[in-house]
This record gives structure tokens, C-alpha cells and sequence, in this order.
């Protein structure tokens, strides 16, 4: 099967450059240069068509930045993604519209990714009107049948995103989505803003729009227990890089990675056998001065010699997962 989406390699790097002050401390021989945050490095990620994938890891660890450089919204410093087993960057321009409307992204913050001077009517149907989906005769109706699938009522399309909840104002966002008939979402901490009532109906709202227009998804969260319902399989980043990829029920059953075993720490469960994890201790540290070897190594209890001068590779583990840490084939014990 080709995958639907494939991101080969990529990376990205975030420059500060030296402001005036700087260049001139600099030319005076102050030790000071550009500073380089390595936000994402070297990923490599396949999707298959229907599938739905979650991308977990704390704030910083670059999931965001990797869902927009898969979403096409920011443009990689290394690596390639696929569309369909096509590299985007060798896509003619009919095949990059048609690439930049497969593919969209829902937003943590509903309310600062609607422009607030425009009622739902607009900000629902001005992309498909734009792209000829639909035309000027046909824009209520394809306006309206939009709002019924994400479960808004379509007489409250003269209103503006202020006039409406937080759980609602989502489901504008997600209307906005789907109104381009995308094939692929990136859903970017998608219910993180939301209230815990609301987060169930939201995300039952994705899987059932996931049934009915057989979408795939990227669901990126810093939390296990969002995805643990939704994916297929489960991703999990730290500082920039994946450290275990697996089937979702096989990692929740035998996390590998002292780094997964340590963010299912935190995940209440009514099962206690699950629970006997030690839960991560420290902050992440700074990408802009990332550990040596394993990222992790500071903070994990499992820690030897060789992850501090050398980066374990991401290998497969069991047929079953990919996993990157020096322990032994069995895990973490
Ligand atoms: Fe811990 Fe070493 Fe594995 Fe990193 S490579 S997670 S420091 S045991």
C-alpha cells in the first residue's frame, strides 16, 4: 500500500540571527554567534491511507513543527514529504493545489486561527468558492450542508467566531477543513483548549467524520490518554527526534522506551498493573543545547556510559515496533 503521506528525513532548523548589536560584540571579539534550535531531526514518518496516527511527546519536542512541515504550512531544511508516493517540492503547481487542499491542519486555539471580522458563512465557504468547489449560486447550500456535518446549526452562520463556545468554535475550524474536501488531517493539540465535557465530544465528532469521509489523521497531543482511543499506532517524540513508533494497544501493554514507560506514568488508569512506571523527572531541556548522545539521557533511570556520547539509532524491536535506546532488545526493566 502507498502510504498517503511520507515524511523522508526531514528536519528543521530555527536560526536567530545577531541583531546589529550582536554583529558588531561579535566583530569585538565577544564569544557570541547565531543561536540554532534543532526542532526537528532527521524524522521519518509513513501513513497509510485510513489510518490514524498519534504524535505524542511534552511541550517543546518538536510535534508541532513536524505536523506543519507534513502539512506543507512550513517548509522543511531537510528531508521530503510524499503525497501519494509524490515528493510536494517536485509537484507541478496544478499538483501542489491539489496537494495543499488534501492536506490541512486544525489548530489548538480555535479562537486566534479564525479571523474574528468574518461571520462562519465566510470563513466556512471562502476556500471551496476560491478553489471552484462549489460557486456564488451554490455557496448557502454548500455552506450549510458543511455546518450540519460538524454538528453546528446552520441559522448561526451570520454570526462571528466570538458569538460561539470554545467547543463550537472547533467545529468551525474543523468545518473550514473539511469544506476543501481534504483526504489527510493534521489536527495540532485539537482539543487541548476545550473543557474535558466537551474534548469526548469533539473527538467522537473526528472519528465519525473519519467514517464517513474515510480521512486519515495526524492527532498531535502531549497526552497519551487523548490518542490511547483514536490511533492505530502511536509516535512518540523527544527533543526533536522519534524515540518508539508501535501499534497503540502494543505500547500501552509493553512500552519500551524509558521515555514512553515515563509519560504512561502519567496517564490515570483504573488498571493499576499499568501504573508501575516511574514518572519523568526535570524539565526538557533547551534544544538550543540539547544532551549529547540520547536526549534523554539526563533525565532517564536507565542511563549508562555510551547514552551520553552516542545518538542510539531508531531500530526495530520485536517485528513490532522501532524503538531508539542503547538498552538491550527486551527493554527497559
Ligand atoms: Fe536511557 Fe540510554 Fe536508552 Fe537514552 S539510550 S533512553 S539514556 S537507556
Amino acid at each position: 500500500m502507498t502510504p498517503i503521506i511520507e515524511a523522508k528525513g526531514l528536519s528543521k532548523k530555527f536560526v536567530k540571527r545577531l541583531d546589529f548589536a550582536g554583529k558588531i560584540a561579535q566583530r569585538l571579539g565577544a564569544g557570541i554567534h547565531e543561536e540554532v534550535v534543532h526542532a526537528v531531526d532527521d524524522v521519518s514518518l509513513a501513513i497509510n491511507p485510513g489510518e490514524v496516527v498519534g504524535l505524542v511527546g511534552e511541550s517543546g519536542c518538536g510535534k508541532s513543527t513536524l505536523g506543519r512541515m507534513i502539512a506543507g504550512i512550513l517548509p522543511q531544511t531537510a528531508g521530503s514529504v510524499l503525497l501519494d508516493g509524490k515528493d510536494t517540492a517536485e509537484m507541478n503547481g496544478s499538483e501542489q493545489k491539489a496537494a495543499a487542499l488534501a492536506v490541512q491542519m486544525i489548530f489548538q486555539d480555535p479562537f486566534a486561527s479564525l479571523n474574528p471580522r468574518m461571520r462562519v458563512e465566510q470563513i466556512i465557504g471562502e476556500a471551496p468558492l476560491v478553489h471552484g468547489l462549489t460557486d456564488r449560486a451554490g455557496i448557502k447550500d454548500y455552506v450549510d450542508e458543511t455546518m450540519l456535518k460538524v454538528g453546528l446549526d446552520p441559522a448561526l452562520k451570520q454570526r462571528y467566531p466570538h458569538q460561539f463556545s470554545g467547543g463550537q468554535r472547533q467545529r468551525i475550524g474543523i468545518g473550514r477543513a473539511l469544506a476543501v474536501k481534504p483526504r489527510f488531517l493534521v489536527c495540532d493539540e485539537a482539543i487541548a483548549a476545550l473543557d474535558v465535557s466537551i474534548q469526548a465530544q469533539v473527538l467522537n465528532l473526528f472519528m465519525d467524520l473519519r467514517e464517513q469521509f474515510e480521512l486519515t489523521y495526524l492527532f498531535i497531543s502531549h497526552d497519551l490518554s487523548v490518542v490511547e482511543h483514536i490511533a492505530d499506532r502511536i509516535v512518540i517524540m523527544y527533543l526533536g527526534r522519534v524515540v518508539e513508533a508501535a501499534r497503540t494497544e502494543a505500547l500501552f501493554e509493553d512500552p519500551q522506551h524509558p521515555y514512553t514507560r515515563a509519560l504512561l506514568a502519567e496517564v490515570p488508569r483504573l488498571d493499576q498493573r499499568k501504573r508501575d512506571f516511574t514518572p519523568i523527572v526535570g524539565e526538557i531541556p533547551s534544544p538550543l543545547n540539547p544532551p549529547t548522545g540520547c536526549h534523554f539521557h539526563p533525565r532517564c533511570p536507565h542511563v549508562m556510559p555510551v547514552c551520553k556520547a552516542e545518538v542510539p539509532m531508531l531500530s526495530e524491536r520485536n517485528n513490532s515496533r522501532l524503538v531508539s535506546c542503547h538498552l538491550d532488545e527486551g527493554g527497559a526493566d
